[in-house]
């Protein structure tokens, strides 16, 4: 399946999956023409002095006009108001998608508002990094990483090649998955981990005094590796949270149940029970550097 370019890809909101879709895509020769749209003037001007796309604005309406490919680049919390914004303009035919973290939630919010005579394929790459914003983007992003589309029943398949195709042309690798099952996933793939980060990073933050000093100097590996992760942007995670709470509270009794498991083999001085864990832990992380995607 080749990636046939689109006349105009609308990107709304440019930070750093827009802007690295934009670039990507340029890479790639995916688009004749790619326009972004964003909430702030400055964001604007970023995302134009670095030549991220042919023309950003703060209008999405305006951006969106004739575009054959639109993608939602907001945080998840943004996208139904988004849809409700474009949806007057959109042209027949066109494909609308996003890249929003959580499935579910975004469908919800968005689907309502939008024409029944435009092909909506939500998708979601596993890609980022704790940076946000224009100057976060790079073309690279994708590359040898995987997105997850979630169609809806009764989506045209032509619309769905077409994206798949789309994302394949920005380097990445493409999956198919129901919404709930992607949701339930990403709880305990990237949710539940940045929780954690953001837990840990806190409780440190608030020991007093000296320990807090302390902490922040010898910072390890692994302390140091948590801070990355609670670097991420605050609003894009208060929204994952918020738009993914079943999901991510069935994974977080799950790991308080583990974790009470483990408390206890340390008190009891159950070294065995320790090291068996340690050691399949140890293969997770090694079939991972044996797919690439560690
Ligand atoms: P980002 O760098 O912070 O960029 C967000 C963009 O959305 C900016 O253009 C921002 O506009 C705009 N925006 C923010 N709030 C808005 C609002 N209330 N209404 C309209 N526009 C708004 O974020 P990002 O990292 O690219 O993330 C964007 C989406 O990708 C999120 O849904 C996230 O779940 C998903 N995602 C992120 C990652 C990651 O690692 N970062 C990975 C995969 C998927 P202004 O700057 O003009 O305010």
């Amino acid at each position: 399946m080749s990636a046939a370019p689109f006349d105009k890809i609308a990107l709304v909101g440019i930070g750093l999956i827009g802007g690295s879709i934009a670039l990507a895509a340029r890479r790639a020769g995916l688009a004749k023409k790619i326009v972004a749209a964003t909430r702030r003037a400055e964001t604007a001007e970023a995302a134009n002095r670095l030549k991220l796309v042919d023309h950003c604005g703060t209008d999405p309406a305006q951006a969106c006009k004739e575009a054959d490919l639109v993608i939602v680049c907001t945080p998840v919390g943004a996208c139904g108001e988004v849809a409700k914004a474009i949806a007057p303009v959109l042209k027949k035919g066109c494909i609308v998608s996003d890249v929003g973290s959580v499935k579910q939630a975004v469908i919800k919010a968005m689907a309502p508002h939008l024409p029944a005579d435009i092909h909506f394929v939500p998708a979601h790459p596993v890609a980022g990094t704790e940076n946000s914003g224009p100057e976060a983007a790079f073309a690279e992003l994708f590359d040898g990483r995987w997105t997850i589309l979630t169609p809806l029943p009764g989506c045209d398949p032509k619309a769905v090649d077409r994206l798949e195709a789309f994302w394949k042309g920005l380097g990445s690798q493409v999956d198919r998955l129901d919404p709930a099952h992607h949701d339930r996933i990403l709880a305990i793939t990237s949710h539940l981990p940045h929780l954690i980060a953001y837990t840990i990073v806190g409780t440190a933050d608030d020991l007093g005094g000296h320990l807090n000093a302390e902490v922040l100097r010898f910072a390890a590996g692994g302390f140091r590796d948590f801070t990355r992760i609670a670097a991420s942007d605050p609003t894009m995670w208060r929204d994952v949270f918020l738009n993914n709470r079943d999901a991510v509270l069935e994974v977080l009794a799950r790991f308080q149940e583990d974790l009470f498991y483990l408390q206890r083999a340390i008190r009891w001085g159950e070294g065995d029970k320790l090291f068996d864990l340690f050691t399949r832990t140890r293969e997770i992380r090694r079939a991972l550097i044996h797919l690439n995607q560690a």
